[in-house]
């Protein structure tokens, strides 16, 4: 049986974890908090097969540069003279191409149906409820520039097999009736889904837990201790371990440790905010992205979550309560009777995405060492890749064949 350590306990960790279990492994997890603050607790819960363009595509460097003119607007790039945040600004415009694009579309829309062909038979095993629910989600627009651009994406989504429906604004309100709906129109993906992430999180923390995962809580991964071609042991700051495979899932902190075994992985923290009210006399029923404010409205847990904003910070984790404005001024230009009071700093929740600079996460062996494999840079869509990761990882490790090709997600593809 071989023994497995998880560096990081977001939802790669344990989604690596859970497949890992399957296939007979002695599995460890070790994590620097506490498994309740991490990026995969408070985002927006949506499975999105719908996102199949990657972020670096053409004309994002110039709507950003637009974006970083306003206090409120949802993306913002911290100005810092580091190499690795000018490195990956560098990648990022190489692969803002149509080209990039073209080759990304089936690599995402593969991973993200594997993902939630697995989300389903999660839901139907049962072990823990975590919220599934298969509504799909409204990309709404309420000019007529988005709608171009959506309607483009509505064409290219059902080329590549993802059913996308454009949809006028009275199409819209009948679908959400108890709310009132000002757009002039939206794109449906009906085969989205969404999930109340910090269910899913504690259930399947304590579901491991359960079937004998080990759990180190407060244990932040300093080094590794290397003799040739393997990681021999993991130094924390509770004790040295050593595993005959490791597994790097710490998010947005993946490249410091990566540095260390001297692997470069370009990526940066994209921050972002949430906030979640239950104190609703009316609910949206079908989970939404509010296009021109780049903010999402989640129904979860009897209430409504709102997210958005990135801010491409490193790993500083404050809170700027200008940007958490931008998201809760956006709320009442779509949905204009829903009174949501403006929460305080302490109820509003960050994380940082690991975003890789092409938009295409890192799944695969980290370079020369032979026991070693890098699961992060999920970016945007680390909770809807989370099964599809864990299982991807789980059959590197056990040296089966890979449920889909891994070339384009190559840890060291920009080396
Ligand atoms: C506002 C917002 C909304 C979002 N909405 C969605 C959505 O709707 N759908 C979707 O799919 N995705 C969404 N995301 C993105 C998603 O949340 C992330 O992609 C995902 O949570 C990343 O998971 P992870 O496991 O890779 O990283 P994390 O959840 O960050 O986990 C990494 C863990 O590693 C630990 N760690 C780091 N360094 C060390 C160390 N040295 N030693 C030990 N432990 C360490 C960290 O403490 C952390 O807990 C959203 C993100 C944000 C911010």
């Amino acid at each position: 049986m071989k023994s497995v350590g998880i560096v990081g306990g977001g939802i790669s960790g344990l989604f690596s974890a859970y497949y890992l279990l399957e296939y007979g492994c002695e599995v460890t997890v070790i994590e620097q908090g506490s498994f309740q603050d991490g990026c995969s607790f408070g985002n927006a819960g949506m499975i999105v097969p719908s996102h199949i363009i990657p972020l670096a595509q053409p004309g994002m460097i110039t709507k950003g540069m637009r974006w970083m003119l306003s206090y409120e607007s949802p993306f913002y790039v911290k100005p810092r003279l580091n190499w690795g945040l000018m490195k990956w600004g560098y990648l990022f415009w190489k692969h803002s191409t149509e080209a990039h694009v073209h080759r990304s579309i089936p690599v995402l829309r593969d991973l993200s149906l594997l993902s939630r062909q697995l989300f389903q038979e999660l839901a139907m095993r049962g072990d823990f409820d975590f919220g599934w629910q298969e509504k799909g989600l409204f990309m709404l627009f309420k000019n007529q520039e988005t709608r171009h651009e959506m309607q483009e994406e509505a064409h290219v989504a059902n080329r590549a097999g993802i059913e996308a429906q454009v949809l006028s604004s009275q199409e819209v309100q009948a679908m959400e009736p108890d709310v009132q709906v000002n757009v002039e129109g939206a794109v449906y993906y009906p085969g989205d889904a969404h999930i109340y992430p910090n269910q899913l999180m504690d259930g399947l923390v304590a579901y491991l837990k359960n079937k004998g995962v080990r759990f180190l809580e407060n244990h932040s991964v300093k080094d590794f201790a290397v003799q040739g071609n393997s990681v021999k042991s993991v130094v924390t700051s509770g004790g040295t371990f050593s595993y005959d495979e490791i597994v790097l899932a710490a998010g947005a902190w993946s490249p410091e440790l990566s540095e260390k075994l001297g692997v470069s992985l370009p990526l940066q923290g994209g921050k972002g905010y949430s906030f979640f009210t239950s104190d609703l006399t009316n609910n949206i029923r079908i989970p939404a992205i509010m296009l021109e404010a780049r903010a999402t409205a989640t129904p979860m847990g009897g209430g409504l979550r709102f997210a958005g904003t990135l801010e491409v910070a490193g790993t500083d984790r404050s809170v700027n309560m200008s940007r958490v404005k931008g998201i809760h001024n956006s709320i009442n230009q779509y949905y204009p009777d829903l009174k949501v009071p403006f929460p305080k700093e302490a109820d509003v929740w960050r994380g940082l995405r690991p975003c890789s600079p092409d938009g295409l996460p890192y799944i695969g062996r980290a370079g020369r060492f032979s026991n070693v494999i890098l699961a992060t840079g999920h970016g945007m869509m680390g909770v809807s890749l989370g099964p599809a990761t864990g299982k991807l990882v789980s059959e590197l490790v056990t040296n089966q064949p890979t449920s889909m090709a891994l070339p384009a997600l190559d840890p060291l593809r920009f080396s």
